[in-house]
């Protein structure tokens, strides 16, 4: 039996002989299948070719992410607390270096997935740590694929974990699509763990809003709106978005602001 990880999302599904027939999370239209066909690996193979790289963002944030390119190529975020480590969205590989350089920050202590896209192997991640709680906002529930008693779904507008770290529900772009705030971020002016649903632009000047990025389907104003009235009162000023250098460092807020209202003039128009 095997986990099988999807090459073009990097997904990992529940143990099967065979590969699965297909992958749910490329089939559905927010995303695409590989123009080849559909492709599977192991972590095994995943780990001949790849490592997780790992740089240090703040003085207790570091970003994780997988080389050389490989699937969505998410990075991941990791939070060092006095009240245990969090990381934020997961990616296709773990590995033993990967676990020995968490081990010695204070190993870890919960997971939280941002939405499907960015759920990787969270499974074997939340076991390489003694089977910690991963949190996936209930509305996402369909979109599990590889089901364990480690996850942990919840309801309602926000999650709070510790530390005033806060999990946010926004819907839009999936329909449990959450970001995370975290207030110690940008040194103590607060930070925004976008993920896909702050998609910050190539100018790192704004964020924007698809239902689908690669398929470019727009979101409707007023899902967009409804981000902008859960994140609105938020104090912070820095935007980490999902992937190594996409933030804006600075002035996030504004940014946010003026970019609720571009987007929406520019669908109006
Ligand atoms: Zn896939
Ligand atoms: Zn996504």
């Amino acid at each position: 039996m095997e986990h099988y990880l999807c090459t073009t999302c990097g997904t990992q599904y529940a143990a099967s002989e065979e590969p699965p027939a297909q992958c749910l999370i490329c089939e559905d239209e927010r995303q695409y299948v590989n123009w080849k066909g559909q492709q599977w690996t192991s972590m095994q193979e995943l780990s001949n070719s790849y490592s997780n790289t790992i740089r240090q963002l703040e003085p207790k944030l570091f970003g994780i992410s997988i080389e050389p390119d490989f699937a969505i190529g998410q990075r991941a975020l990791l939070i060092q607390s006095q009240q245990g480590n969090l990381l934020w969205d997961a990616l296709p590989l773990i590995d033993d270096s990967t676990i020995g350089f968490i081990e010695e920050l204070g190993g870890l202590n919960a997971i939280a997935l941002s939405h499907p896209h960015f759920y990787g192997a969270a499974v074997e991640w939340s076991q390489a740590f003694g089977g910690v709680p991963i949190y996936i906002h209930t509305a996402d529930r369909e979109w599990v694929m590889r089901p364990s008693f480690e996850i942990c779904f919840w309801e309602g507008p926000f999650f709070d974990l510790w530390e005033g770290i806060q999990v946010l529900h926004c819907g839009g772009h999936f329909p449990g699509s959450s970001v995370l705030f975290y207030p110690h971020g940008a040194g103590g002016r607060g930070a925004v763990f976008g993920s896909d649903t702050l998609h910050v632009t190539m100018d790192r000047k704004y964020v924007s809003f698809m239902y689908s990025f690669p398929n470019l389907i727009p979101m409707s104003e007023r899902k967009v709106t409804h981000i902008y009235n859960t994140l609105k009162d938020l104090p912070f000023d820095r935007i980490y978005g999902g992937w190594f250098d996409r933030n804006i460092l600075s002035g996030g807020k504004e940014a946010f602001e003026k970019s609720v209202k571009r987007y929406i003039q520019a669908i109006q128009l």
